[in-house]
């Protein structure tokens, strides 16, 4: 047995003082603290002194990192990926798509299954793990598609969403929609049927659209603020909604270039330490200097950490880590509430019961930071 010890542990939704982690076989079957707790006397004991413990971070929305694309990378070299994205703390995320031609985006899928069914690992102690597919596209808004290309955006059936669905085996575990498409509703009701988590976004609904999708099924929403109708106080549109519905979790960019830091305050403020998820939305630049980029089929020039296509923001250079340091000093929130955002969130969000979380049964992902949130080791299931 294996006990981890540090100054605090965030589970998160509790502080723990002084914890003492117990981990067997890769699970956690303990969470306690010195005072309450004695190291038996076969367990090995690793200190961490002044350290905090947290759970693995878990990105639901990331397109790459390390110059490697999810839609693009073999097999082989998928583990290169895994293993930056622990250098971050994150221990699970959705390797997500964005509108490329059918049959491409169908390879791209049967690859990244391949992936998630375990067959890219190399079975290196710090390896994230894909634990799911986000679609991103190719169901978007025409008007606010972002760079997802024009030609390759497509009207929502459920026959073509049961297409990729085949293709990814299953997989998908987010779909991001726009509501207002022809065919729209009927998707959202047959993909959250599946259990997959529907998405608002890309999309320039009306309030009352929006509304509807929650009833048809969706429950969360994509990078919010951006690739949507903005708000406006007398039509508040798609964003209205989202800040609005308790029913909705929604995530963000929380990188300062996506959305003003100010408005991710008031983001925070309004979805509230139970609904606020943090992204990366990170490009193949992400951990790499300026240059080129592929984002699928999309040419991406990263300069000074900006991503664009044409002129338009192009996913991002941001890493969770990153994205949870800047909200404590984006607003009031302390580090375990941004741990929160980026780690039980989103896993409720996308429905991945038992992760995001140090309680006892959980699988032994977990990131030491330092207090202000430097990432100094993570531990996957438990190797250390
Ligand atoms: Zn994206």
């Amino acid at each position: 047995m294996l006990v981890l010890s540090a100054s605090r542990l965030y589970t998160p939704l509790e502080e723990v003082r002084n914890p003492l982690v117990f981990i067997e076989d890769g699970f956690i079957s303990k969470v306690s603290s010195r005072g309450q707790t004695e190291v038996p006397n076969n367990a090995s004991l690793i200190d961490i002194a002044d350290a905090v413990l947290a759970p693995g971070f878990v990105d639901i929305h990331m397109h790459g990192g390390t110059g490697l694309d999810v839609m693009r990378a073999s097999l082989a070299e998928l583990p290169r990926l895994n293993r930056w994205l622990t250098t971050h703390g994150v221990t699970g995320y959705f390797p997500t798509t964005v509108a490329a031609p059918l049959d491409q985006t169908c390879a791209a899928l049967e690859r990244l299954a391949d992936a998630i069914e375990g067959k890219a690992t190399e079975g290196n102690a710090s390896e994230a793990r894909p634990l799911g597919i986000h679609l991103e596209g190719p169901f978007l808004s025409h008007k606010r598609r972002g760079v997802h290309p024009p030609e390759y955006l497509v009207e929502p059936t459920v026959a073509i969403f049961d297409r990729l669905w085949q293709a990814a085996r299953g997989h998908v575990r987010m779909l991001t929609i726009a509501p207002e498409l022809p065919g729209a509703m009927e998707v959202i009701a047959e993909a959250s049927r599946r259990n997959a988590c529907v998405s608002i976004g890309h999309s320039d609904a009306e309030l009352p659209t929006a509304r509807a999708a929650v009833k048809a099924g969706a429950r969360h929403a994509t990078h919010t603020f951006n690739a949507m109708r903005p708000l406006d106080h007398r039509d508040p549109g798609i964003v209205g909604e989202v800040l609005t519905d308790q029913n909705l979790t929604a995530d963000i960019i929380a990188d300062g270039i996506h959305v003003a830091p100010e408005v991710v305050q008031l983001f925070l403020q309004a979805k509230g330490r139970e609904r606020a998820v943090l992204i990366t939305d990170a490009t193949a630049a992400a951990g790499m200097p300026d240059g080129t980029y592929q984002l699928g089929p999309i040419k991406v020039e990263v300069k000074e950490g900006k991503c664009t296509a044409d002129g338009k923001l192009a996913g991002s250079v941001l890493t969770m880590d990153r994205a949870v340091r800047n909200i404590t000093q984006f607003s009031d929130w302390n580090l375990q509430d941004a741990v929160r955002a980026a780690t039980l969130n989103p896993s409720r969000a996308a429905g991945l019961a038992q992760l995001g979380q140090l309680a006892s049964g959980s699988e032994a992902n977990i990131v030491v930071l330092s207090p202000s949130g430097e990432v100094r080791q993570t531990i996957v299931h438990g190797r250390v």
